[in-house]
């Protein structure tokens, strides 16, 4: 998680968001504004918001997809020597 996100959203603040976001045929989700004025197109590695573009990072757009759309779980790591993994 950044620290330079200011204004840190809440889980209610982004699951509202996740609610509103429509995902695109090519992967990409378009996510309405606050206001429903225009919507930000949020991808794997980005999205149109001023506050992506003026900071990077996770914008609360971002993190909202991230609430919706959990990366996939780690691979299973301790298989055979349980040990292995600690060397
Ligand atoms: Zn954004």
């Amino acid at each position: 998680m950044s620290a330079r996100i200011s204004t840190q959203p809440t889980d209610e603040q982004l699951a509202a968001i996740a609610s509103t976001a429509v995902r695109q045929a090519d992967g990409s989700w378009l996510v309405p504004s606050s206001d429903g004025s225009k919507a930000y197109r949020v991808t794997g590695t980005g999205c149109s918001c001023p506050d992506f573009e003026h900071r990077g990072g996770f914008c609360k757009h971002r993190l909202a997809i991230g609430f919706v759309c959990p990366p996939a779980p780690l691979p299973k790591k301790f298989e055979g020597d349980p040990f292995q993994g600690f060397a």
